[in-house]
C-alpha cells in the first residue's frame, strides 16, 4: 500500500535514528492495511501521516546539584502525542537509556492504548536520561524539582496528565506533586499513582500487573484453559512484575522467575512474594539478595547470559508475562518458549517482544496480548484515579479492582471482534492497532484539521 510505504519513508528520512520508535510505528501502520483498503477516508484526511507526528514535543534541560556539590545537567522530555480522545496521558520514564525516539516510540503505543481503555484519555509521554538507582533521597528530591520547574507549565488536570513508568514510582511522584503545587499555587490532579495518603487511587499500584494477568485470563478461557496450578516465567521486577506474580499466586498459579538490569532468579517452589517487595520495595536492592535469602533459588547475572537470547525465556513454562522492557524477547527467545509448551504471553511491558518473536507467536497461534492491550489496566486505573479526583471521592479497593477487570475484559473483547472482523481471529496485534487506531481517527476527522 503506498500510503503506508510513504509514511514509514518520510518519517525514516525526517528521524533517521530513533530505531525504536520506528518499530512501533512500523507495527501499527502494518496492522492498518486491511482497514486502509475497506475505507478509504483515512488516506483522504490524510490521517497516517497526522497521527505519526506528535502534537506538541517539548523537550528541556534539568539542572541539579549532586550531595558532593557538583552540578549535574540532565536531558528532559514529555511528548504530547494526541489530544483527540482526551487531555495527554502517559507515564515519565527515569532510565539512563532514554533518548527522543524512546519517549516518542511509548507516546505513539500510548495514544492506541488509552483509546482502547474507552476513557477520555489522549496520549503522551514524557522521560529524562536521568537514573534514580544509586541516587540518595535528597538527590531525587532535587532532580524531580528541577525536572518539575519546567514541565509545571505545559500540564495540568485538564490539559496533560503524567504518570509513572520505568524509574518512576510513588517516590518520584511524590517529589513532582509537592513542586507542582508550589509553583502553581494549587491543589489539583496533575498526576497520577499518588499515594493514598493525599489523592491516589487504591489498586493503582497492582492495576498494571493485575491488568496484564486478566488478559491472560481472558485469552485463555476462550480455549477453556486457566492458569490455576500452571507454572509461569515473568520478567522484571518492578511495578508491574511485582503484581503481576502477586495475582498469578492468588489465582492459584506458580510464577517461577523474575528479573532485573543485574540478572535473573529461578525459584523452582514459586515466588517468594514478601521477600521480593521487600528487597525491591523497601530496601532497591538487587536481586542477588533474593538469592541470598531464599534457599534453593539460583541467580543467573546477565554477564552470564548467552549473547543471542535471555536464558529466563528458555525455562519450561505454560504462560509468560514480559514485564521489564522493550526488546528483551527475540526470536530465538520466542522459540524457545514454544518448544517448550508455552501457550500464552502477556506483555505487562511496552514493546517486550521484537518484531520477529512476534510473528513466531502469531504464526504459531498462541494467545498472545500485545503491550498496548494486555497493559493498558495501569493507564485505565490512572484515568479511575483522575475520575475520584475530580469528583473528590474515593473508592473502595473492590471497586477500583472491579472496574479494572471490566475494563481489561471490554479490551479484550474489542481486540478480538476486531480481528474477527478482519479475518484474523487470532491476530489481537491487529485487532487491538485496528481498534485503538479507528476510534482515535474517526475523532480526528470530526474534530476537522
Ligand atoms: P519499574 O518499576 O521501574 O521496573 C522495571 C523493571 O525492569 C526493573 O526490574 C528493572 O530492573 C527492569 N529493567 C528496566 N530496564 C531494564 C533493562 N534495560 N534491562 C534489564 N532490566 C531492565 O518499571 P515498571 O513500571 O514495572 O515498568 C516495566 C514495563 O512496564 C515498562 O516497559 C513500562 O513502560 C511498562 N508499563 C508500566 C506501567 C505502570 O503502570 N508502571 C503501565 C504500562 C506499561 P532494575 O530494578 O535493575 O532497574
Amino acid at each position: 500500500m503506498p500510503y503506508i510505504q510513504q509514511t514509514l519513508e518520510q518519517l525514516q528520512k525526517t528521524f533517521p535514528a530513533q530505531k525504536e520508535f520506528h518499530q512501533a510505528v512500523h507495527e501499527v501502520l502494518d496492522s492498518l492495511r486491511p482497514l486502509l483498503a475497506k475505507e478509504s477516508k483515512y488516506e483522504r484526511y490524510n490521517i497516517l501521516q497526522r497521527i505519526v507526528i506528535p502534537e506538541r514535543q517539548i523537550g528541556f534541560r534539568v539542572t541539579w546539584m549532586d550531595d558532593a556539590g557538583r552540578i549535574q545537567v540532565n536531558q528532559g522530555y514529555r511528548i504530547q502525542y494526541n489530544s483527540t480522545l482526551g487531555p495527554y496521558k502517559g507515564g515519565i520514564r527515569l532510565h539512563p537509556s532514554v533518548n527522543e525516539g524512546i519517549i516518542k516510540f511509548l507516546g505513539f503505543e500510548q495514544i492506541f492504548k488509552n483509546a482502547l481503555t474507552g476513557l477520555a484519555m489522549g496520549g503522551a509521554k514524557g522521560g529524562s536520561d536521568f537514573d534514580p538507582k544509586g541516587k540518595s533521597e535528597a538527590e531525587v528530591m532535587r532532580f524531580a524539582q528541577a525536572f518539575m520547574s519546567e514541565l509545571y507549565r505545559h500540564i495540568g488536570p485538564l490539559t496533560d496528565v503524567p504518570a509513572g513508568d520505568i524509574g518512576t514510582g510513588a517516590r518520584e511522584i511524590g517529589y513532582l506533586f509537592g513542586q507542582y503545587k508550589k509553583l502553581v499555587n494549587r491543589y489539583e490532579g496533575v498526576l497520577t499513582g499518588k499515594s493514598l495518603l493525599w489523592g491516589g487511587s487504591l489498586a493503582r499500584k497492582e492495576a498494571t500487573g493485575f491488568g496484564s494477568v486478566y488478559f491472560a485470563e481472558e485469552m485463555l478461557r476462550e480455549r477453556g484453559e486457566s492458569l490455576e496450578g500452571k507454572t509461569c516465567l515473568v520478567s522484571g521486577s518492578g511495578n508491574v512484575a511485582i503484581y503481576t506474580v502477586q495475582k498469578l499466586l492468588e489465582l492459584g498459579a506458580k510464577p517461577i522467575t523474575v528479573s532485573d538490569s543485574t540478572g535473573m532468579i529461578h525459584d523452582a517452589s514459586g515466588i517468594d512474594l514478601d521477600l521480593l517487595k521487600e528487597i525491591k520495595e523497601n530496601r532497591r536492592e538487587s536481586l542477588t539478595s533474593y538469592a541470598k535469602e531464599r534457599p534453593g533459588s539460583r541467580f543467573i547475572s546477565v554477564g552470564e547470559y548467552p549473547k543471542d537470547h535471555n536464558p529466563l525465556w528458555a525455562i519450561p513454562c505454560f504462560a509468560a508475562f514480559p514485564s521489564a522492557t522493550q526488546n528483551e524477547l527475540n526470536e530465538k527467545d520466542a522459540k524457545h518458549l514454544l518448544q517448550n509448551g508455552c501457550i500464552c504471553v502477556s506483555e505487562g511491558a511496552n514493546m517486550p517482544s521484537t518484531p520477529s518473536a512476534v510473528e513466531k507467536f502469531l504464526a504459531a497461534k498462541i494467545c498472545y496480548g500485545p503491550g498496548k492491550a494486555a497493559n493498558a489496566g495501569g493507564v485505565a486505573t490512572s484515568g479511575l484515579e483522575m475520575s475520584q479526583n475530580a469528583s473528590m471521592t474515593s473508592w473502595s479497593f473492590e471497586e477500583v479492582d472491579m472496574k479494572l477487570h471490566g475494563i481489561m475484559r471490554g479490551i479484550y473483547r474489542a481486540a478480538k471482534e476486531t480481528a474477527k472482523e478482519f479475518g484474523e481471529p487470532h491476530n489481537l496485534v491487529l485487532g487491538a492497532n485496528i481498534a485503538g487506531f479507528r476510534k482515535v481517527a474517526d475523532a480526528m476527522i470530526e474534530q476537522g484539521i
